[in-house]
């Protein structure tokens, strides 16, 4: 089977937006060279050409953020102040939400997580990323319910609201992925902010796979919190972004102590006794990431610009010709906690019977250029459930790998966005085919973890 451009019908209204190293050539296990297929944005995607451009252009002016008097300092620290307004903006905040620069998700749910306050219960699903499951365990005084992986979006919704009305009065936070980053698929978070709401409890949105996909409006969706990172929006400079309400966020104790957070410090006997900033400057103690928070910002508006819904709309038709692609090709089980027609981004993960995972992932990339991802993906809980349990297939990607009709023990990610052609995914689904069709023309073996191709 070979799809090709014409087997599309409905053409979309945009073109992909120029993003670097789409003319990155890769070499092949079998001989020659191909331009890189990049499906795996939803790990890292590439920088937007617009985004390295603007920080390109500012980069000769670039200066200390907060703590100079020069005027590249003053220019560096209107820029950064600039970037927030801009992902403000981008994200629809209320007036009075604060927008923090962080390193990335991760590090802006663990600072979240430790700005809780004492006796906050937590409700998260097991479902989630570890970046959103695990660091509110190390939250002190905190409690962390886990609500087993729901049967579809309703039964999401409804499983939140018994737990939150069950639970005793107190604080009470919920945490929930906007975006799978295993299935694509997109939670119901309007209905679960309100069940949150309804409960008393606030939420947070980690919307790492949500944003660069798809729109986010605080407001609008009315959830207290969301957390992504610059590097997965086509912005990667190391930064990331925690939005939204002020007030628990101002009574915390300072997530990092150091310079910037502080107002005012004095040295007396053996103690210093410090007097820590409100607002962002609390939470972002250090040198901040201004080359970071302007790339996001300039994210930002390259999407907002390029018109965010019409490149949604063209990410979902080539969604849908990756799965009928996938669905032609015997063996193939697209994984889905939610259903065949749940709403979902540009990010799939699927097995191929008595295939494994990672033998076909590295044989896409060794044999075809393609760069896609294999493993759990950060989501062990969720890929366990997904892939029916404890797997039967043994570890090692060389020969012999697979158990035929056993358990996988892993899957294949493959993920794209707004730079993403309409080759790259019919590439894929050919080579895919191709090798289900008449195997591997190379041999593989695990190296350091890692299934490589065999030396010749
Ligand atoms: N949340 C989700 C859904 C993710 O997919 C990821 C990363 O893959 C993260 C959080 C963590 O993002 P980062 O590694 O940028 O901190």
């Amino acid at each position: 089977m070979t799809v090709t451009a014409a087997a599309a019908t409905d053409r979309p209204t945009c073109s992909p937006l120029p993003v670097l190293g789409r003319d990155v050539r890769v070499p092949l296990v079998t001989g020659g060279e191909v331009e890189y297929g990049a499906l795996d944005y939803a790990a890292s995607a590439p920088a937007l050409q617009r985004v390295w451009d603007d920080v390109a252009a500012y980069a000769p002016y670039y200066g200390s953020v907060h703590r100079g008097a020069g005027y590249l300092s003053q220019l560096s620290t209107d820029l950064f102040e600039q970037s927030r307004e801009t992902v403000a903006a981008f994200l629809g905040c209320r007036p009075g939400d604060e927008v923090l620069f962080t390193r990335s998700t991760t590090d802006s749910l663990n600072l979240l997580a430790a700005a809780l306050p004492a006796g906050t219960q937590v409700f998260v699903f097991e479902t989630e990323h570890h970046a959103s499951l695990l660091p509110w365990s190390r939250a002190r005084e905190v409690q962390v319910r886990y609500l087993p992986a729901p049967d579809g979006a309703e039964q999401a919704v409804a499983a939140l609201d018994a737990a939150l009305a069950a639970a005793a009065d107190g604080p009470k936070l919920v945490c929930v992925t906007g975006a799978s980053n295993v299935t694509g698929e997109i939670w119901p978070i309007r209905e679960l902010a309100a069940a949150a709401h309804r409960n008393g409890a606030r939420i947070v949105l980690d919307a790492a796979q949500l944003a660069p996909h798809h729109p986010v409006d605080v407001a609008e969706l009315d959830v207290d919190w969301v957390a992504f990172s610059g590097h997965k929006l086509y912005a990667p400079f190391g930064a990331g972004v925690l939005a939204g309400r002020a007030d628990w966020l101002d009574a915390a104790e300072p997530y990092l102590a150091g310079g910037g957070a502080t107002r005012s410090v004095i040295h007396t006997g053996d103690a210093v006794d410090v007097e820590w900033n409100s607002g962002t400057a609390r939470h972002e103690a250090g040198s901040p990431n201004v080359i970071g928070a302007y790339a996001i910002a300039s994210a930002c508006r390259a999407l907002t610009e390029a018109g965010f819904e019409a490149l949604a709309a063209r990410e979902q038709e080539l969604l849908g010709r990756l799965r009928e692609g996938l669905a032609a090709i015997p063996g193939v089980r697209v994984l889905s906690l939610f259903g065949p027609d749940a709403p979902r981004v540009g990010v799939l993960s699927f097995v191929v019977r008595d295939w494994n995972s990672s033998r076909l992932a590295a044989a896409l990339s060794a044999e075809y250029g393609i760069g896609v991802r294999d493993g759990l993906f950060c989501a062990h809980p969720l890929v366990r459930t997904l892939l029916g349990g404890e797997p039967d297939e043994p570890a090692e990607c060389g020969v012999p790998d697979d158990v035929p009709g056993g358990r996988p023990l892993n899957a294949v990610r493959v993920s794209f966005g707004a730079g993403t052609p309409d080759e790259h995914i019919d590439r894929f689904v050919n080579a895919l085919a191709t090798l289900v069709r008449d195997g591997a023309a190379w041999d593989y073996t695990t190296e350091n973890g890692r299934c490589v191709p065999a030396r010749a």
